[in-house]
């Protein structure tokens, strides 16, 4: 019976939660929890740019476009690249998992990377709105990703995450429901993937591409040394001869190729630290900080953060899952939020 009534009002409840990343974007619908992953790739004809794939039909053929198609991550950089584009892709997320029938308010909670602009904010908005949204809740993407994995934020005391992404790292300290201090840099996931490209172009003259290095770092890359090293086979070409070759790769290699730019994750963590006020330290100290985002998954990140800056370091349960899941919280509290619109 009970579930006979969720069913029913999960069918007419339109109120929609995105985690638009710069790698993933996902989905979660209230009731129902987080029903779509899709990379944030968009698949364009060159002629008259016309939008002809999606999600992971777009992410299949990226780096095996004919000249005549090209893939586009509209938030690579944690910022807005193409404006008609990132709508589009808006737009078809929606769709696929707004309920069809009419009448449905559509309200949607977007998370977005706390680092763009004022006119990107509102061209999320209008994108959104442009997809049927009737009313759209921008929320900052650290905060979404520390009530996800959840930290107690609303409490006086500091709370720090991380989350290391596709495209970017931010960090930010949180305090009273507040982000105190933030800071997001350019290097994630993607950064990595291309050093490990140019490590096999340099050391094996194999030429790779950046699913391969994706799929290399996911399968042997780490940040701290392993108790037990790994090794991979990896097909390329090879750039001299041209023809397909295969080489074998360890992982210490693989994180001797990667170490300037974990660095650089290392350094932004750290920053965060000394700026934090230093009556939210004390907190820090104990609780430490927690990591969020695909990066968080890479072996000993959390090795190599908390040797480098001396507190706790927690890898959260569902790192990928973090931001989405926050946008479910805030998705609970609609109503309030309608009533007290300060958020968007
Ligand atoms: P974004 O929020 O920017 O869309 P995500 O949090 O979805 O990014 O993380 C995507 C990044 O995480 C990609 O660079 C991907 O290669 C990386 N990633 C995913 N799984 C793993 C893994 N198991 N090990 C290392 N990196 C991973
Ligand atoms: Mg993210």
């Amino acid at each position: 019976m009970v579930r006979m009534f969720d069913s029913v009002l999960g069918f007419f409840s339109n109120d929609i939660g995105i985690d638009l990343g710069t790698a993933n974007t996902l989905v979660y619908v209230k009731d129902k929890g987080i029903i779509l992953r899709e990379p944030s790739v968009v698949a364009i004809r060159n002629s008259d740019r016309k939008v002809i794939a999606v999600g992971d039909e777009a992410k299949r053929v990226l780096g095996r476009t004919p000249a005549s198609i090209t893939a586009i991550r509209p938030m690579k950089d944690g910022v807005i690249a193409d404006f008609d584009i990132s709508e589009a892709m808006l737009r078809y997320f929606i769709n696929k998992v707004k309920n069809t029938v009419k009448f449905v308010p559509v309200r949607v909670v977007i998370a977005v990377p706390s680092g763009i602009t004022e006119v990107e904010r509102r061209a999320v908005r209008e994108s959104a709105t442009h997809a049927g949204a009737s009313s759209v809740y921008i929320v900052e993407e650290p905060k979404a990703a520390a009530i996800g994995v959840g930290l107690p934020v609303a409490e006086p005391a500091a709370s720090m995450i991380c989350d290391i992404g596709g495209g970017t790292t931010e960090v930010a300290i949180l305090s009273y429901g507040d982000v105190v201090y933030s800071k997001s840099i350019r290097v994630g996931g993607d950064e990595l993937d291309l050093a490990i490209i140019n490590h096999l172009k340099r050391n094996y003259n194999l030429v790779i591409g950046e699913r391969s290095a994706e799929e290399i770092k996911i399968r042997v890359g780490s940040a701290a040394p392993l108790d037990q090293e790994l090794s991979l086979q990896v097909k390329g070409r090879d750039a001299a001869a041209g023809l397909p070759r295969t080489v074998t790769v360890t992982s210490q290699e693989i994180r001797e190729a990667m170490r300037d730019n974990l660095q650089m994750i290392v350094e932004v963590v750290r920053n965060v630290l000394e700026r934090c006020p230093a009556e939210l330290s004390g907190d820090l100290v104990d609780r430490g900080f927690f990591l969020a985002g695909g990066g968080a998954l890479i072996r000993n990140i959390d090795v190599l953060l908390s040797e480098a800056t001396g507190v706790p370091v927690t890898v959260s349960d569902d790192p990928l899952s973090a931001v989405a899941n926050g946008t479910g919280f805030y998705l609970e509290h609609l109503d309030w939020l309608e009533k007290h619109s300060r958020v968007s």
